[in-house]
């Protein structure tokens, strides 16, 4: 029968792919990291990472990123940044063609594909993105020193980001659509405390405005029907998450409503020899340290699918680890 090339095809380096690249490697699989951008995922472009164990004083999401990448090459990860252009999970032997026609095969593969911001898909965001409206607060923060901003939402991203944009705005307001937070509460004190956020409560952005030098305006409806226009020069839409699963909708996997990929408890999806870990899982929580977590179990599950079967390497008995 035709063997894969490798044991394991990890797709996506966030959190939960380094992480499961890292054991992998410490386990001496035969493994390979598929990523197509730079490794971090949406990690990379978070300012600031201040609840991951052992970071006492907290760390920039970059630094984080570096910490983990390097920490997974210490032990000899393989990786290929390319983009992969379809994915066949379905048989014994999983398929990865990349977009240059290259075909990579393995016996298992850990999906950490992740997710990307939603959007509010209203008039204007999209003619405006880029020059006023942003999804990235780490990003784009810096372009609006001393000027009048808004974000849209009420997670923890949003209010994280808004404390962020304090750091440039004269002043930033959050529009959320209901009259309370999602947040954690430790990141709703912070915003009630700073005096350069406002909140405009149980409000909709109906629309973005503004002219060829950008935005300068956005359309509001309240939820007792009536409409205001409040000035800011940007809009920072920062209203959870979308699975990156195109990639995914041509194989047999069971995801729930939103497009999320079920899994048990091992991170094993609806496909023998298929796991997922990180954003890309139907999960409630969705936190750097649960997607490395699950980066973890995943790659022990796909080394109790492969029966333990390490190839034969030979034995390094310089290597202090
Ligand atoms: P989230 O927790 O899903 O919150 C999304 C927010 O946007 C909610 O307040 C929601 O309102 C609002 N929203 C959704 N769709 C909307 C729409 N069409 N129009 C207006 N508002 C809309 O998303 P997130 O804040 O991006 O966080 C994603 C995950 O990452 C969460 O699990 C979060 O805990 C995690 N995260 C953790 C940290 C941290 O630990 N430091 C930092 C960032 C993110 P409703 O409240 O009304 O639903």
């Amino acid at each position: 029968m035709q063997q894969a090339q490798y044991q394991l095809i990890i797709v996506g380096g966030g959190p939960a792919g380094l992480t499961a690249g890292l054991y992998a490697a410490r386990g001496r699989l035969k493994v390979l990291l598929v990523e197509k951008g730079a490794t971090g995922g949406q990690v990379l472009v978070t300012d600031w990472v201040d609840n991951y164990p052992g970071f006492i004083d907290g760390l920039s999401g970059f630094d984080l990123v570096d910490k983990m990448t390097a920490h997974a090459d210490r032990f000899g990860l393989e990786k290929k940044y390319a983009t992969i252009a379809s994915l066949d999970l379905a048989g014994e032997i999983k398929s990865v063609t990349l977009e240059d026609g290259e075909v990579l095969t393995a016996s298992t593969i850990i999906l950490c594909t992740g997710a990307r911001p939603r959007k509010l898909d209203i008039p204007g965001e999209y003619e405006f993105t880029g020059r006023g409206v942003s999804y990235c607060a780490t990003c784009d923060g810096p372009f609006y020193r001393n000027q009048e901003i808004a974000v849209v939402g009420g997670g923890n991203t949003a209010i994280q980001d808004a404390l962020h944009l304090t750091k440039f705005a004269s002043k930033v307001t959050v529009i959320h659509r209901r009259g309370e937070l999602r947040a954690t509460k430790i990141l709703q004190e912070k915003a009630f405390c700073n005096q350069k956020i406002d909140f405009i409560w149980n409000t909709k952005v109906l629309e973005v405005r503004g002219d060829k030098t950008g935005v300068d305006s956005l359309l509001l409806r309240h939820h007792r029907g009536d409409e205001s226009v409040i000035k800011v020069t940007g809009l920072f839409v920062l209203i959870g998450i979308a699975p990156n699963n195109e990639l995914l909708r041509a194989n047999p996997l069971q995801t729930d409503e939103g497009g999320f990929v079920v899994t048990d408890e091992e991170m094993a999806t609806s496909v023998p020899g298929v796991f997922a870990a990180g954003d890309i899982r139907s999960k409630r929580s969705r936190q750097i340290i649960n997607a490395a977590g699950e980066g973890a179990v995943a790659e022990l599950s796909a080394e109790h699918y492969l029966g333990n079967k390490a190839p034969d390497t030979p034995l390094n008995c310089s290597e202090k680890d």
